[in-house]
């Protein structure tokens, strides 16, 4: 040391501190390292490394590079955790204008902090340490780090190099797996002798492609040893096959080609010392035959071989092969040969792609698992069907990249860039730049589960692309809450399969060495789908942010008022408004397929059953296909909670609240007449139309049971975590709606819950289990006991199993944590004060409770007598026995939203004040119109109040409804009709169709015989079609009225007096009374305004002339008096001239088919009434004429 330091005796103190420390570095780290063959004392190593940091900083600077330290490889990788640069030639101010021009290229990215480090070490290939990976290492004394260059020479192995240029990238993996090095300028050796290499083996018998390639075709001579030089055309990846690692190159001469396998371990490392275009010769190789390649030859390299790299004859900077691609004026199927396969479901057109080379920029990484990345902004790169490159092979934003014999293919999937080159066996991709930017080490490890996929499945690039998408979408939607992350692969594989068919997919073998070496070139990437699979995943907040917005711009108000509307008062006009539906359906919703993937699970503050993700819970309304709706056992159960579905069809619906102030029809087009919207969004769906992505526990013991039917019935056993349980079987009888109610439970008395009861018969005693046996199959001593009813109360949270719980079907209630079997005896209200209560025992469910719906009790259920009994619309109608409490089904056919009384308060406002707004409307009353669903003349209005529970969805036109416990009465003109009670329950069965838009009744209701229809002797159609003549207009009303009062409007205002009305605004209202006779019998048919132009058979100038001539007196009225029509006043005008004239043509009383529907469903007494028939006079007794109302005048009377 002294010696060493004595010859820089006239250095400075620092600068001899530093060479201190450089000496003390060599010594330890470096100085052991070299073979004491070579005869260096540390001295004289260490004058060779200043010697050589000195050139390299460059010659003219005289003093020392006391700021770049010397810094061991185990300390780089220990200390250094963020990226950083090193040169030891670069100035300043050369650094900072890389940097600036760098960042300005991405300017999403900083430029590599630059540090000085003196960094030197052995270079070696690795398989010296017995891991020959083909990746170079840096190696000291003391450790290793792996290094990537752009280009290498065999030359530089073994070597004790001084690297000057470099970056280091450390990978932040928790296993602290170091980093690596990005050798920019070539190395520079320390070791002072020139040691000359010896390839070994003579280069003079070298062979030309050509003639190794006509040796290949007939040899069979495999003992030859052949020297050969040529062009590189191809470079394989390296590959690990069963543990042998290899790759292969192919030399081209011309037409010819020679396949070479390098399949030596130590040569390995050759792989970064070759590249395409390069000329190179390859010695001592063997010609052999391959297993997987069946009649070719290859060469293949010995132990022996040794490569040169040669001066090429025509030395170019730029690889003549390679493009510069224009995407954007690139026009698609010019270079394409393309071709429509039929598929089964979908046409997928299919397209076959090119081999290309390719120069460019890495500015994004895609998607570092799946191998993606982005090119100079647009195209795409997908490296998957290559093995992963090691440390991410340089491939960082920034990044210079060359490829060469890449696919190039234009759209083969909408969720990545229009032009992908993918690179397959056959391809190189090697970064001809290393990045000067930082950038998050994004590595993906070297068996990404979704590579995995790609080969187990066989994917084309199309699939494979999608399911990188939907990979991401799951990861940011559903994990890790519902999907752990190393399962969200299968659960996009399984996507996958749901997207495509199974002839869609590729089941063709792989067959690597045929892909890499045989010409005409074949792999899986050859061809691929266009556009395809195209489905769209949307998050649950995606579809509700699409309806929340289709819901508003979808609307036309004048669309939503009937024909009826412009003699529509101003009172009906906004009643008409305040309540509307837009459905839509999934498939509706987007240009693309759309697929929504969530979880089932129950919503306690709704009671209703949800979808969610990640983003956001929507309500769905579930029910099954069969539309009957009679039947609800195999309605949704329990098991689906839980479950991951997807949907592919369902029905977005969106119900419009608005409150309005029209005056009339006329101002529809002002929207500032709408005071106040809301929406209310949810999805329909039919069970059946859901597909299990990954299933509940409950759902799989579900599964497995129905698969164990045919099969064997072995027991197994349960959950490995034993924890005891009590549970009950019983069978729901009924349930009532959900309301808000006064329970024991909550602190405050006067704070209502939501709640319900249900009425269930127990089937057995309680039953005490070692695990939870969740829904499996009913055990014999979980129904010896006796039967027993009682009542099963659900407050607060525990509402949320309303839309799992169907009369008829079969539950286990499972309480956890106890053996005590006494929590599931219910008990007897206590009588207060001596008075016995004649109700069922009960017993109140407990949040941490659990129901499961159990299958197979089909030999439990030979008495459903209790169920309650389901009649249908015209049993509720006609029967005169029926109780006062009445269960029925029907299908919506109108759904009206009744006036808001005024000064009526809705009775638990204040109580509900804090509640959720969304879940209650208060003083929702509306009333539905049910039709039979067999027979189409039968309806009933039915009062719904909506006001004391959470809001129904799905009561919408078309919809098939359960109506249970509602009450039966009868009208003051006999009609019947129902309405809600607090009890009263909606279920919503069967869904109308979204197409049609109207839903509704599809079979046009009955003809009928008035002579039949007036005797009522028959069960009465409410509404049927009667095909008559018109014998005469009875009376004809024309009138302009207020909109706001309804008072007489003439002279342009508004003629009421106490208190005055200032309106402008007026309405035409007309009706008709007129004589119907059918042969059978006759009616009174009511016409009202907007069937009454029809009716006079005017058309749309002549109805409005006739309303333009009544303005003037307001109000005209003519009459039948004996066989003349007649008016009270002035019955010289000529408005009444006209009219009279008109009602007793043969025009107005003509042969008319009519849909009418009665007035009142019993009328009064018979009539006694003279007959004349010939000379003698009979009394005879008629029923009375039915009235009716016409709904629609049909034009053809046939
Ligand atoms: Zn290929
Ligand atoms: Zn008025």
């Amino acid at each position: 040391m002294e010696e060493y330091l004595e010859k820089f005796k006239e250095r400075t103190r620092s600068e001899q501190r530093w060479l201190c420390e450089v000496f003390e570095g060599v010594r330890q780290q470096l100085y052991p390292l070299i073979s004491s063959s070579v005869g260096l004392s540390v001295e004289q190593l260490t004058l060779s490394v200043l010697s050589k940091v000195h050139r390299a900083v460059g010659s003219e600077v005289t003093s020392l590079p006391v700021s770049y330290r010397f810094v061991s490889l185990s300390e780089l990788t220990r200390k250094q955790h963020t990226p950083c640069c090193c040169s030891l030639t670069w100035s300043s101010a050369h650094y900072r204008e890389q940097a600036r021009r760098a960042e300005q290229a991405l300017p999403n990215h900083r430029a590599l902090a630059r540090d000085n480090i003196l960094l030197m070490g052995y270079l070696y290939d690795g398989s010296a340490a017995g891991a020959s990976d083909g990746g170079w290492w840096v190696r000291d004394a003391g450790g290793a780090v792996s290094c990537l260059m752009v280009k290498s020479s065999p030359l530089w192995l073994g070597r004790l190099m001084l690297f000057p240029t470099w970056n280091y990238i450390p990978q932040n993996a928790p296993a602290g797996g170091g980093g690596y090095l990005e050798l920019i300028d070539p190395p520079v050796c320390v070791t002072p002798e020139a040691m000359t290499f010896d390839p070994g083996g003579s280069l003079t018998e070298a062979m030309s492609v050509k003639r190794v390639a006509e040796l290949l075709k007939q040899s069979d001579r495999c003992d030859t040893l052949v020297c050969v030089s040529g062009q590189v055309s191809v470079i394989s990846p390296l590959l690990l096959i069963s543990g042998r690692r290899f790759f292969c190159l192919i030399l081209s001469e011309g037409d010819s080609a020679a396949p070479v396998l390098i399949t030596e371990a130590k040569h390995q490392y050759w792989r970064q010392c070759v590249c395409v275009g390069q000329y190179i010769c390859i010695s001592t190789m063997r010609v052999c035959s391959l297993r997987g390649w069946a009649g070719h030859h290859v060469l293949s390299v010995t132990a022996q071989s040794r490569l040169h790299p040669h001066v090429q004859p025509q030395q170019s900077s730029e690889d003549p092969d390679t493009h510069l691609m224009d995407t954007d004026s690139h026009a698609p199927d010019t270079h394409m040969t393309s071709h429509t396969a039929s598929c089964s479901t979908t046409s997928v057109r299919k397209k076959n792609s090119t081999l290309i080379s390719y120069r460019g920029l890495i500015t994004k990484v895609l998607h570092a698992e799946a191998g993606l990345y982005e090119i100079d902004g647009k195209v795409g790169l997908c490296l998957a069907y290559q093995p992963l490159q090691e440390c991410g092979g340089g491939l960082r934003p920034g990044a210079e990249i060359q490829l060469h014999n890449v696919h190039f293919l234009y759209r083969p999937s909408p969720f990545a860039p229009d032009v992908i080159l993918c690179a397959c066996l056959r391809s190189s991709a090697q970064v001809s730049a290393f990045s000067p930017l930082s950038s998050k080490s994004e590595v993906g490890g070297s068996h990404s589960p979704l590579q995995r996929h790609l080969l187990e499945k066989n994917l084309g690039v199309s699939q494979y692309l999608w399911l990188c998408y939907c990979q991401r979408v799951i990861t940011e939607r559903l994990c890790p809450r519902w999907v752990r992350k190393e399962r969200v692969c299968v659960v996009a594989g399984r996507l996958l399969d749901c997207v495509c068919n199974a002839e869609q997919k590729t089941d063709r073998k792989r067959d690597i060495y045929r892909e890499m070496l045989q010409e005409p070139h074949l792999c899986p990437v050859t061809t691929y789908c266009v556009s395809w699979p195209c489905v769209v995943l949307w998050s649950v907040r995606q579809l509700c942010d699409w309806m929340s917005s289709d819901v508003w711009s979808s609307l036309s108000l004048s669309s939503l008022v009937s024909p009826a509307a412009a003699h529509m008062t101003c009172a009906e006009l906004n009643a008409c408004l305040s309540w509307s539906v837009h459905s839509v359906s999934l498939t509706a919703a987007h240009s693309q397929p759309l697929m929504l993937v969530g979880v089932l699970e129950l919503n306690s503050s709704h009671a209703t059953l949800q979808i969610k993700d990640q983003t956001q819970t929507l309500d769905c309304v579930c029910v099954q296909t069969d539309q009957s709706g009679a039947t609800t056992n195999s309605n949704i159960s329990t098991a689906w909670l839980g479950c991951l579905v997807c949907v592919q069809r369902c029905t977005l619906v969106m119900e419009r609240s608005m409150k309005t102030n029209f005056p009339s029809w006329t101002h529809l087009d002002q929207p500032n007449y709408i005071t106040h919207k809301h929406c209310r969004l949810y999805l329909q769906f039919c069970v059946s139309d859901l597909i299990i992505i990954s299933p509940s526990a409950a759902m799989s013991i579900s599964l497995m049971e129905k698969k164990r039917d045919q099969t064997d019935r072995r027991e197994t056993d349960g959950d490995p975590l034993r924890s005891a349980c009590v549970s009950l079987i019983f069978r729901l009888n009924s349930k009532q709606g959900v309301m808000f109610r006064n329970t024991s439970v909550s602190a405050d008395p006067h704070t209502l819950q939501m709640g319900f009861m249900a009425t269930v018969l127990c089937l057995g005693d309680v039953q005490i289990w070692n695990n939870d046996p969740k829904n499996r199959r009913i055990q014999t001593r979980e129904t010896d006991g006796p039967q027993t009813t009682m009542d099963l109360h659900f407050g607060d949270v525990c509402v949320r199993w309303f839309p799992v719980l169907h009369p008829g079907s079969v539950y286990r209630l499972i309480a956890h944590n106890t053996e005590d079997v006494s929590v599931l005896k219910a008990e007897s209200i206590s009588a207060r004060g001596g008075v016995k209560l004649l109700s069922n025992p009960a017993l109140l469910m407990k949040h941490q409770w659990r129901l499961h719906t159990l299958t197979h009790t089909e030999q439990l259920l030979d008495t459903q007598s209790d169920v309650g009994a389901v009649m249908s619309v015209s049993k509720v109608l006609h029967s005169s026995s029926t109780s006062e409490i009445v269960s029925f089904y029907g299908v919506i056919c109108q759904r009206i939203t009744l006036q808001e009384e005024v000064g009526t308060k809705p009775n638990i406002q204040s109580m509900t004040a804090t509640k959720d707004r969304s879940v209650v409307e208060e003083g929702l009353k509306i009333r539905l119109t049910v039709q039979d669903s067999e027979s189409s003349g039968h309806m009933i209005q039915v009062y719904v109040d909506l006001s004391c529970g959470p809001y129904t969805p799905g009561l919408l036109q078309g919809a098939t409804v359960i109506l249970q416990d509602f009450q039966r009465k009868v009208s003051k003109a006999c009609n019947v009709y129902c309405r809600s009670l607090p009890i009263s329950c909606v279920t919503v069965t069967g869904l109308g169709s979204v197409s049609s838009g109207s839903g509704g009744s599809k079979s046009p209701p009955p003809m009928m015989l008035l002579g039949e229809w007036a005797s009522g002797r028959t069960q009465q159609c409410i509404v049927g079609q009667v095909k008559g003549h018109i014998v005469c207009v009875l009376s004809l009303r024309l009138q302009w009225m207020c909109s706001l009062c309804g008072s007489a409007f003439k002279q342009g205002s508004c003629s009421r007096g106490q208190p005055p009305c200032d309106s402008s605004c007026s309405v035409f209202q007309a009706e008709a009374k007129v004589a119907v006779e059918d042969g059978s019998g006759e009616a009174l048919v009511w016409f009202s305004s907007d069937t009454v132009s029809e009716l006079l058979t005017l058309d749309a100038v002549q109805w409005e002339g006739l309303q333009r001539h009544a303005r003037v007196k307001g109000h005209v009225r003519v009459y039948t008096r004996g066989h003349s029509m007649m008016c009270d006043v002035d019955p010289e005008d000529p408005l009444v001239q006209f009219l009279c004239c008109l009602c007793s043509s043969n025009t107005v009383c003509r042969q008319i088919k009519l849909t009418c529907r009665l007035r009142a469903q019993r009328t009064g007494k018979c009539q006694l009434r003279k007959v004349c028939r010939g000379p003698t006079e009979f009394i005879s007794k008629f029923p009375p004429a039915p009235q009716l109302q016409c709904l629609q005048i049909h034009t053809d009377t046939h």
